[in-house]
């Protein structure tokens, strides 16, 4: 086996999340790491980062197993937002065909607290499907990829926050879109649902408290929450803190140098 003793350790960090963004910040100052950031590209503007950044899908798991062997990638964190599972599942895959480990940071899902008022639904079809036909004031969380899905019920009055701008599509006149990027703060939200009359929220189950502030206003407010479960991912080693991960990766990291591989 060729020794790597001396060479980096070499880490595929996914992102598109504050934990990512957080663990890029630590990475960055790791002695013997060499870190690249993975984003998506879905946001104009994606945070800063210290470590070098590539931009945009893979093209599957085929290549993003052929990206792994080419950079010499020692090991994959997929710190990618819960709902984000086509790109954690390929992960999974990739990491397995390259013969490398995958860490996943896994945030704990939110849970109802005492006076919410929460139904859950498996999609985002059926939670918008739910909300009832004569017309509402209705806050959408679910993001700008959701907005299309809103199309079937027309008749509500929809404040749709995204992070980029954008103009409300046709088949929702009624829509407000509000461009803002987290984390967001529970007087904002109390503010923003009082002064739109909301009655209902339509929320994917995120967990993390950058976007957890919407659910508090409608705890708050007693209005009601169709929350999103997560979509299902296969089997993998997850911690459920950049805390967590620092300390799994330092782990890793070390043996790999007793080891002189
Ligand atoms: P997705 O459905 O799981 O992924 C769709 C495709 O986008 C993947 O197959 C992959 O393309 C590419 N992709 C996704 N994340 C990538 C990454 N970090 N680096 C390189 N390619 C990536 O993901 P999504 O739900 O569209 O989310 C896209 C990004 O936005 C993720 O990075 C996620 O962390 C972030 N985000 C998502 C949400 C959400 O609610 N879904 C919320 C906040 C942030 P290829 O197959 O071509 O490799």
């Amino acid at each position: 086996m060729m020794m790597k003793l001396d060479s980096p350790y070499r880490i595929l960090l996914l992102g598109g999340t504050t934990e990512a963004t957080s663990l890029a910040q630590s990475l960055a100052g790791e002695n013997g790491v060499s870190a690249t950031l993975s984003l998506a590209g879905r946001t104009v503007n994606p945070a800063a980062s210290p470590l070098p950044v590539r931009i945009g899908g893979f093209g599957g798991v085929d290549a993003l197993t052929e990206y792994l062997t080419r950079e010499n990638i020692d090991l994959i964190v997929d710190a990618t937002h819960p709902f984000a599972a086509r790109i954690s599942n390929n992960a999974i895959a990739a990491s397995a065909a390259a013969q490398i480990p995958l860490l996943a940071i896994e945030r704990p899902p939110w849970t109802p607290a005492n006076g919410d008022n929460w139904n859950e639904y498996d999609s985002i079809d059926t939670a918008i499907a739910a909300l009832p036909d004569t017309p509402q004031n209705v806050f959408s969380g679910l993001g700008r990829q959701a907005i299309a899905a809103l199309s079937v019920a027309p008749q509500h009055r929809y404040v749709i926050r995204v992070v980029d701008a954008s103009e409300p599509p046709a088949s929702l006149p009624q829509a407000t879109i509000v461009a803002a990027r987290g984390p967001f703060r529970t007087e904002d939200d109390l503010e923003l649902f009082r002064k739109h009359r909301i009655s209902h929220v339509l929320a994917k189950n995120s967990g993390g408290s950058a976007a957890y502030s919407k659910i508090e206003a409608a705890g708050v407010l007693g209005i009601k929450v169709h929350m999103v479960r997560r979509p299902a991912i296969a089997p993998r080693s997850t911690v459920a803190s950049v805390e967590y991960a620092l300390a799994w990766i330092k782990t890793h990291h070390q043996r790999r140098s007793e080891r002189g591989v």
